[in-house]
């Protein structure tokens, strides 16, 4: 299996990469000094900097990893004229499943990247590559990088060292500070048909292809949303009653008993991740700082800082998981009036894209008219409009429900 399996519905992006992977190889064969190295900017030449765009689902984190796989690529049939990327060799399994020595992710379930962690990075991305192939920084959320991280950033991203290669990664150009993205080369990605998704869902998970054929067209082609529904009974139970929420918007009653549901059922959420994580991560961290065993012991003087710090930025992610949840639900909820209207429009049942819920859809269609569904579905982008913008859960959504009441 090459790399590039993993990559759905991109053969431009796959072309481009993998002939970037084959002129970093000559680089590496040839021993080119940075100078020749860094010569061939042409189409199909090495880059030291990139940035990869594409919607969420699009798999731009996933063709990133497999490019840093091919650049990573020790196979001996590159001898033989086969582009790097077999996706079995050493460089190539390890980079894939993130131990490789040489390649850095940077995934942060935090709000923001800060100067700090940055500053960390940077001089991790100057270090010569120990396998002798490339120095690869993967970062996963360069759309949050702070304002200062991305000037500190900027240095390293214009003259890295000669065997640097940064693979930056965002929602769109727009989310890229301009001074970065200048900087890069880019690839715009785009969302996969729901076929080819349903395809891999069926060929590499083994999920039976009804289910596969549903949970891709529920999701429109989102990876990885599609694998979760598909395997995951609670996300499924979830997302069903999101989309149960439509029906129980007629009184005001309903409307607020609907919106602390959906708060309540996001905030649970967060919480089962910071179960899950939490209490390893302080541990761990006690342990390190020299603290016995055990939850009660003391702490060693002057480490309740470092505490103090681990337990914000907890609490920041916790932030962050009941804000995704939330979103998703809200994705999945626009996602059902845009089949009302598309239903309301003259669109036949075998177009809608949420099918487990027909009947609902139907319902909402005939009982409302199309302005009213455009209106609601202004009403449920102003809420993930207010949720990015701060503003209290509990308060948005209800605004939210509030304007999806009939009339
Ligand atoms: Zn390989």
């Amino acid at each position: 299996m090459a790399v590039w399996d993993d990559v759905i519905g991109q053969p431009r992006i796959v072309a481009e990469l993998s002939a970037a992977a084959t002129a970093a190889d000559h680089v590496v064969e040839a021993h080119l000094g940075p100078a020749e190295a860094a010569s061939p900017r042409t189409a199909g030449g090495m880059t030291h900097a990139w940035l990869f765009t594409g919607p969420p689902g699009s798999g731009r984190s996933i063709a990133a990893r497999a490019f840093a796989a091919a650049l990573q690529c020790t196979s001996p049939d590159k001898k033989l004229g086969a582009a790097p990327g077999c996706g079995f060799c050493d460089g190539c399994h390890t980079a894939l499943i993130g131990t490789h020595a040489d390649v850095e992710t940077v995934r942060t379930d935090l709000l923001s990247i800060g100067v700090k962690e940055t500053r960390d990075l940077v001089r991790r991305a100057s270090l010569s590559p120990a396998g002798g192939r490339w120095q690869v920084i993967l970062m996963e959320d360069a759309d949050r990088l702070t304002e200062g991280a991305a000037n500190v950033l900027l240095k390293a991203v214009e003259e890295p060292a000669p065997r640097t290669v940064w693979l930056l990664c965002a929602p769109s150009v727009e989310d890229a500070l301009p001074t970065i993205r200048s900087r890069c080369r880019l690839l715009t990605l785009r969302t996969p048909s729901v076929d080819a998704v349903a395809d891999v869902l069926t060929r590499r998970d083994g999920i039976a292809p009804e289910l596969a054929a549903q949970v891709s067209r529920a999701t429109q082609g989102h990876i990885g949303r599609a694998r979760r529904l598909a395997t995951d009974e609670q996300a499924r139970s979830r997302r069903a009653s999101v989309l149960r929420l439509p029906l129980r918007v007629a009184d005001i009653g309903g409307c607020l008993r609907a919106a602390q549901e959906l708060v309540d059922a996001a905030a649970e959420d967060a919480k089962a991740v910071a179960e899950e994580v939490d209490a390893k991560e302080t541990e761990e961290l006690r342990t390190a700082l020299g603290a016995a065993a055990g939850a009660g012991s003391r702490m060693p003087r002057g480490t309740a800082g470092v505490m103090k710090e681990l337990a914000d930025r907890q609490k920041r992610r916790a932030t962050r998981t009941q804000r995704d949840t939330l979103d998703l639900a809200l994705t999945d909820l626009a996602a059902f009036y845009r089949d009302v209207l598309a239903l309301q429009m003259g669109g036949t049942p075998d177009r809608v894209a949420n099918v487990e819920v027909l009947d609902g859809i139907e319902q909402i269609a005939a009982a409302s008219r199309p302005e009213q569904s455009l209106r609601r579905i202004d009403a449920v982008l102003a809420c993930r409009e207010a949720l990015a913008a701060n503003v209290a859960p509990l308060l948005a959504v209800e605004a939210m429900t509030l304007s999806l009441r009939a009339g």
